[in-house]
C-alpha cells in the first residue's frame, strides 16, 4: 500500500516536512485573498524625539493578519513567505496606499510643525518595481501627504543582497521627491557601512539587539555610541528600536540619538488609537 500511493509514504517519513509543505501551500492561497476580504490591517507604534520633551515625530505601520482559521498573524509567519511567492509587491502596494491615506487622516488640520510622518518598511522586491517611485508619488499626491511626511524602511540586507544601479536610481529619485529612507534593523547585517556615505540616506535604525544589552553591556553601549558619532557626522539622524527601559532611554539621550521607539512608549496600536496614544505621550497641553 505505501508503494501504491508516494504522498502517503512521504506524510509517514517525513510528516513535519509535509505539514510545512501544505501549510504553506493554504497560506499562499489565503494571502491571496487575504487584502480584499480586508483581513490584512496595518498597526501604527510611535517614534519620539529624544531630545528635549517628549513629542511623537511620528508612527512607523506593521502589518498585522486576522486570518479565518489561524488567528492574528505576525508578519514573521507571512512576510516571508509573501516575499519568495512575490505576493509581497501587491501587499506593499496595498500596505503603502493605506499607511499614506491613514497618515493625510491623522494629520488632517495639523499645523506643519505638529505633523506626524510615516514610516513605511519595504521589501527589496517592491523596491526594484520599475514604475515604484511614480506610484508612490500618485498616492502622495491623490491623499494630499505632503513627501516630507513619508518615510521607506529598507532592511540593510535589502541594500546587501541588491546593491545595483536600480537602487540608487530609485533613492535618488524619492529623495528629489522628499520621501526620507531609513536603513532598518541597522547593524545585524556585517555590512560595510560605505554606503551611508554614497546613497542617499537620511535615517539609521539601530537593531533592538544592540539596544537591549546597552544598559549591561559596555561593548554594546560603545558600538552603539560609534554608531550614532558616525551617523551624526554625516547628517544622519538615528532612531533606536526596541526601548523598552527608562535606564535605555536615559543611555540613549546621553549619547545624542535623535529619536526612540519600543514598548517603554507604546506597542503598535490600531489606527482609532493613534490620536490617543500621541496626546497620552506627549502630556496635556501639546
Ligand atoms: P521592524 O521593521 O524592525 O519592526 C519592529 C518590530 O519590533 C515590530 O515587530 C515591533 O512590534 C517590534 N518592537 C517594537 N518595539 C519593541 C520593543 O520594545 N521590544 C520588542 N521585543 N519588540 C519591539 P513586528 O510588528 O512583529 O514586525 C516584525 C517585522 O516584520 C518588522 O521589523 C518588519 O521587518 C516586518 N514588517 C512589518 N510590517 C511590514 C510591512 O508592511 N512590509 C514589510 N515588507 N515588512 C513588514
Ligand atoms: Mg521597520
Ligand atoms: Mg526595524
Ligand atoms: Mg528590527
Amino acid at each position: 500500500a505505501a508503494k501504491a500511493d508516494g504522498k502517503a509514504v512521504w506524510r509517514r517519513y517525513h510528516p513535519q516536512l509535509y505539514d510545512a509543505a501544505m501549510e504553506r501551500m493554504r497560506l499562499r492561497t489565503s494571502l491571496d485573498q487575504a487584502i480584499e476580504r480586508e483581513e490584512v490591517f496595518l498597526t501604527y507604534q510611535p517614534i519620539v524625539h529624544l531630545r528635549g520633551t517628549l513629542r511623537v515625530a511620528g508612527f512607523e505601520a506593521l502589518v498585522r493578519w486576522q486570518h479565518p482559521e489561524y488567528g492574528l498573524l505576525p508578519p514573521s509567519q507571512f512576510i516571508p513567505l509573501a516575499e519568495e511567492t512575490g505576493q509581497i509587491v501587491p501587499l506593499g502596494a496595498w500596505v503603502l496606499g493605506r499607511a499614506i491615506a491613514d497618515a493625510a487622516a491623522w494629520n488632517a488640520g495639523r499645523p506643519v510643525r505638529e505633523a506626524k510622518h510615516v514610516t513605511v518598511n519595504v521589501s527589496a522586491h517592491q523596491f526594484l518595481e520599475d514604475g515604484m517611485v511614480d506610484e508612490i508619488n500618485r498616492k502622495l499626491m491623490s491623499e494630499g501627504l505632503p513627501s516630507e511626511l513619508l518615510v521607506l524602511e529598507i532592511t540593510e540586507t535589502a541594500f546587501l543582497h541588491h546593491h545595483g544601479p536600480e537602487v540608487s536610481r530609485n533613492l535618488n529619485a524619492l529623495s528629489a521627491l522628499g520621501v526620507r529612507i531609513a536603513v532598518d534593523d541597522f547593524g545585524t547585517g556585517y555590512s560595510s557601512i560605505a554606503y551611508l556615505r554614497d546613497l542617499s540616506i537620511q535615517i539609521l535604525k539601530a537593531d533592538r539587539s544592540f539596544v537591549d544589552r546597552i544598559a549591561e553591556d559596555k561593548e554594546h553601549l560603545a558600538l552603539l555610541q560609534g554608531i550614532v558619532a558616525v551617523a551624526t557626522t554625516l547628517g544622519i539622524d538615528v532612531v533606536a528600536e526596541g526601548v523598552e527601559t527608562k535606564q535605555q532611554e536615559q543611555l540613549l539621550r546621553a549619547m545624542g540619538c535623535s529619536f526612540g521607539q519600543g514598548f517603554f512608549y507604546s506597542r503598535a496600536v490600531p489606527i482609532d488609537r493613534v490620536a490617543a496614544i500621541t496626546a497620552q505621550l506627549e502630556g496635556p497641553g501639546a
